[in-house]
């Protein structure tokens, strides 16, 4: 049985650790901290993920490999492990809330500590001193990540719970979070409760389409675009959903004259290394370096910002070349036109179809190879996604270990306005803590 934490303890942790000044009237950030806070997390996103990355991109007409913009952009490390009680091996909810709130907890702890007490998240901080504030993701916004910014709940699988806290908690009388982008529908239209409406009511604009996001006019907004996490980078219209939800949030949250605290998460990073599907993980690594991209501009014009990026974890113990072969092909990644679970989703529909698939993964298929997709195929549907996934591992020659996640240290890049505080190794709480010190607390 679930408890879910009293909203009364909620209410405590957001008094005490913010003056309960008004709003508008409030604290000035220390004197030399960055104005603006843009926090990104790249979900799963373990060192072979941007390396293989930069491999992917490479262009093979030029001696060189090319670097990337994570190359540009690397100060250091960090280490990972939860709270002794759950070993070395994280889960995103207690990575999370450590990065969040420089406290350590247990697998599917968010935003409480091991005690299950609240534990208050730079986020919440920002938003008590005036700041602005944002979660822009491709998953569900009520997921791991987001959440340990944002809510405090026992466990991870507490999605209405946390969504309802999104809309009941507050912070110098206003929710706290200003804009909200990413997917679940399922969790904010209930039978029991509609939040888009709830939210409506208390000023937000609500919105449920990506066409929107170039027409918000409030500084308030939630924008929920699918059930639970948005399609595949693969499969979705918008292949950079990432960069034009932080594009659209950045527009509304820079309008604050006191700044603002935003976390992005290209979450799905995470779940293509759960699924040991290289295809899916490169186009989620291409959106997230894109949304980089853009910002590294947005920094250009505005040096009072500070861009943190780091991982989680890694997941799937992906490697790069396997099989005792020194070899690694990711040029086969780079024409699918929809993901592996699309093109076996497509083909369950319409029947096997050897040059649908082929078209589909943009690959010259060998005989060999088509039988056994059709093989797959009169097997059942999971049963050709797993052996699409098989095909472009043996052609790029990816490994995987896990379909779950590994103890690796994951890599630290930042930059803009107090970047150097981010370099060398450190613990996923200390980013929490010198996020705090950046913010005068
Ligand atoms: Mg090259
Ligand atoms: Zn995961």
């Amino acid at each position: 049985m679930k408890r879910v934490i009293p909203l009364v303890l909620l209410s405590a942790l957001a008094a005490c650790s913010s003056n309960s000044t008004p709003l508008k009237a409030v604290k000035q950030p220390v004197a030399n901290g960055p104005k603006n806070i843009i926090m990104v997390i790249g979900d799963g996103m373990g060192p072979a993920y941007t390396t293989a990355y930069r491999l992917f991109k490479d262009d093979p007409s030029t001696a060189t490999i090319e670097s990337t913009v994570f190359d540009d952009i690397l100060v250091g490390r960090s280490s990972t492990a939860p709270a002794q009680i759950s070993g070395y091996v994280t889960d995103s909810a207690a990575s999370a809330t450590a990065l969040a709130s420089g406290h350590k907890s247990y697998n599917g702890a968010i935003g409480v500590d091991t005690n299950k007490m609240p534990v208050q998240s730079v986020l919440e901080y920002a938003k008590s001193i005036g700041k602005a504030t944002g979660l822009v993701v491709t998953s569900q916004i009520n997921h791991a990540t987001p959440a340990s910014y944002a809510a405090h709940v026992e466990q991870r699988n507490q999605y209405d719970d946390i969504a309802d806290q999104y809309f009941d908690r507050k912070i110098n009388d206003s929710h706290v979070v200003d804009v909200m982008l990413g997917g679940g529908w399922k969790y904010f239209i209930r039978p029991d409760r509609d939040l888009t409406k709830e939210f409506q009511k208390d000023g937000y604009q609500y919105i449920n389409d990506y066409a929107q996001l170039n027409s918000i006019n409030s500084d308030q907004v939630l924008g929920l675009f699918a059930d639970k996490g948005l399609p595949w980078a693969l499969d979705d219209k918008q292949p950079h959903r990432l960069k034009k939800m932080t594009m659209a949030a950045v527009d509304r949250l820079d309008n604050n004259e006191q700044g603002f605290f935003m976390l992005v998460e290209g979450s799905q990073i995470d779940w293509a290394g759960h699924s040991n599907d290289i295809a899916a993980a490169m186009a989620e690594m291409d959106d997230l370096a894109h949304t980089l991209q853009w910002l590294k501009s947005y920094v250009v014009n505005h040096p009072d910002t500070l861009v943190i990026v780091t991982a989680d974890h890694s997941t799937g113990g992906f490697t790069i070349a396997a099989n005792g072969e020194y070899k690694w092909t990711p040029d086969v990644l780079s024409n699918l036109k929809n993901s592996p679970q699309a093109i076996a989703k497509q083909q369950k529909k319409h029947g096997f179809d050897h040059k649908k698939i082929s078209e589909l993964l943009g690959l010259n298929l060998t005989k060999q190879e088509s039988d056994t997709l059709e093989q797959a195929h009169a097997d059942g549907k999971k049963s050709l996604h797993s052996a699409l996934k098989k095909l472009l591992d043996t052609r790029s020659n990816t490994g995987w270990t896990t379909g779950g996640h590994t103890g690796v240290d994951v890599p630290v890049f930042s930059f803009g306005s107090g970047s150097e505080k981010f370099s060398g190794q450190q613990d996923n709480t200390d980013i929490a803590k010198r996020i705090f010190a950046l913010l005068g607390k």
